[in-house]
């Protein structure tokens, strides 16, 4: 029978299994811990039984969020962290500026009516900020923004 089940460090490493976890499993490149299920909601992040035997794997994109409690995932929620520190580290924003922009993360990180709108408020307040802020929040977002908010930010 093929069977397959995604597992993801917490940091986001991901690997695709043929077995599903009988104990805890830790991270071969960084050493979190290893989920299959998804923390807030205990359904799996992805398992694919076929019921037959199959040849190959089934494709696959990390996801960002839980399909079934649309909660983030650890790996998604550790880069919006990391953004917001980013933000909060800055010494010339205003803090008013600070949660203005920590408040359009989400909205970079996934196509919505709200993407373009974020993208053009995240790029004026960068643009305000300092040179240290801007390398380390860009570094820190670039692997998840959205294509329309990094063409929007000037980062592609
Ligand atoms: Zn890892
Ligand atoms: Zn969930």
């Amino acid at each position: 029978m093929s069977a397959f089940w995604l597992h993801v460090c917490e940091n986001g490493h991901d690997k695709l299994d043929r077995y599903g976890f009988v104990k805890s499993e830790f991270c071969e490149i960084c050493g979190a811990s290893v989920l299959e299920k998804c923390p807030t909601c205990n359904n799996f992040i992805m398992h694919v039984d076929y019921g037959m035997p199959t040849v190959g794997t089934p494709d696959y994109t990390r996801p960002l969020f839980c399909k079934h409690c649309g909660k983030p995932y650890p790996w998604t929620a550790a880069i919006i962290e990391a953004a917001t520190m980013a933000l909060e580290d800055d010494d010339i924003l205003t803090d008013e500026e600070k949660s203005k922009a920590i408040a359009t993360i989400p909205d970079l990180i996934v196509d919505n009516p709200k993407t373009t709108a974020a993208a053009n408020r995240m790029k004026k307040i960068l643009s305000g900020a300092g040179n240290v802020t801007k390398d380390v929040f860009t570094k820190v977002v670039s692997s998840v923004l959205t294509d329309v908010a990094k063409e929007l930010m000037g980062l592609q």
